[in-house]
């Protein structure tokens, strides 16, 4: 068995579903925590537990370079080696070859990158990338597939709708165990008519659940709403649909709201480490001079452990003296935060009640987009992209 997926209801585009891995079920809409590094970063997995997690992501890229896949294996598997009995998802790590500043060329063949660790050189090819999934033994695989930068011409964008579909198949090829789920990934930048093809192509190849990728890489977010609803009208409804790189608040309702099951992102724990929390208004920062002598929680009715135990002048002064523990109680607090509006979506989707739930959080909520958006495409910047071992800080 590898997965099974059931469809409990539709609200509009949006749907409440449960998706069943042979490590448990994951109730749906539904968000993952990144553990980029097999952890996800300042919590244990207790902890990931505790806020609500059901599922989590880990990457591949990083986990072959370091400490190698097949360490993993030799240690039990990812599941055991990071202590995560739940469901888990290994991405290819294609992205992360693109967009972490090593990327060299990308062939028919595969992707060559140099390690950002030693500057050592590594090929990618799907049939590698699944082999590596497989040692590591998440509960759902990706595909590798070209994800193009943001900006590229119609031409470039079509030749990597056409590489992702052959090296979709070959993926397939490659598969050894039958106890995972591997998706499709359907790409298409911005272009409506490259997605339905895309979606089409993919689709035909019949996964078991299927992947929008290429969002949230600098485009509008009118753009992102747009691509991910008509993207997902293409997809069978009776398989689960992942919007991928995508979780801020306000783009998981709207996204939701288009018929998306599945996120994953690493924008809110990374904001958290920031000092940068969430609240039903928006992001807010804790280091503010506002929050010096609050003495009640930093969000009243959270039901996170940070909000339920300690005063947002405690946070404020945590991050004020550095001290570890900031890291920590703030994670805690946006992946809260996250995970109990997916909780709160699921539920008013199954009462029929999702389309003025929507209205208004949408309505309260304000986006700290443009600051997002202009990091997500300095980071899309293969020259000016930061060395991801300096801050430490980063996904
Ligand atoms: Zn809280």
């Amino acid at each position: 068995m590898s997965i099974a997926f059931r469809l409990d209801a539709t609200d509009g585009p949006a749907r409440a579903g449960l998706l069943t891995t042979p490590h448990g079920a994951v109730p749906m809409p539904a968000f993952m925590p990144v553990a980029t590094q097999a952890s996800v970063k300042a919590l244990s997995p207790q902890e990931v537990r505790q806020v609500g997690a059901t599922i989590v992501l880990a990457n591949t890229y990083h986990l072959y370079l370091r400490p190698g896949v097949e360490r993993v294996a030799q240690a039990g598997g990812l599941h055991r080696f990071m202590r995560w009995d739940g469901p888990l998802l290994t991405d290819s790590g294609g992205f992360q070859a693109y967009s972490l500043g090593g990327l060299r060329s990308i062939t028919g063949e595969g992707v060559l990158f140099k390690s950002y660790l030693d500057g050592s050189e590594h090929l990618f090819t799907p049939e590698a990338v699944i082999a590596y999934q497989e040692a590591l033994g998440a509960d759902i695989i990706m595909p590798l597939d070209q994800c193009a930068p943001y900006g590229e011409g119609h031409a470039e964008l079509e030749a990597a709708v056409e590489r992702t579909y052959g090296w979709a198949v070959r993926s397939q090829g490659a598969r050894r165990r039958a106890d995972q789920a591997l998706f499709g990934i359907v790409q298409g930048g911005t272009s409506e008519r490259l997605r339905r093809e895309a979606a089409q192509a993919i689709t035909s190849l019949d996964f078991p659940g299927y992947a929008i990728g290429g969002l949230s890489v600098g485009e509008s977010k009118e753009d992102t709403y747009r691509m991910a609803e008509l993207t997902a009208v293409q997809l069978p409804a009776d398989r689960p649909r992942y919007l991928m790189g995508v979780g801020s608040p306000e783009d998981l309702v709207a996204c939701v709201a288009r018929g998306i099951d599945l996120f994953d992102c690493a924008l809110p724990t990374r904001v958290a480490r920031n000092g940068a929390l969430f609240t039903p208004q928006g992001r807010v920062n804790i280091t503010n001079a506002r929050f010096r002598e609050m003495d009640v929680p930093f969000q009243e009715g959270c039901d996170c452990y940070t909000c339920q135990g300690f005063s947002a002048a405690y946070l404020h002064h945590l991050f004020k003296a550095q001290e570890l523990l900031a890291y920590r109680l703030a994670t805690i607090h946006n992946l809260r935060f996250v995970l109990r509006l997916m909780e709160e979506m699921r539920r008013v989707i199954l009462e029929g009640r999702f389309e003025a739930y929507a209205r208004a959080f949408l309505s309260t909520y304000r986006s700290a987009d443009q600051e997002v958006r202009v990091e997500q495409r300095r980071r899309w910047r293969p020259k000016q992209a930061r060395q991801v071992e300096q801050t430490g800080l980063q996904e």
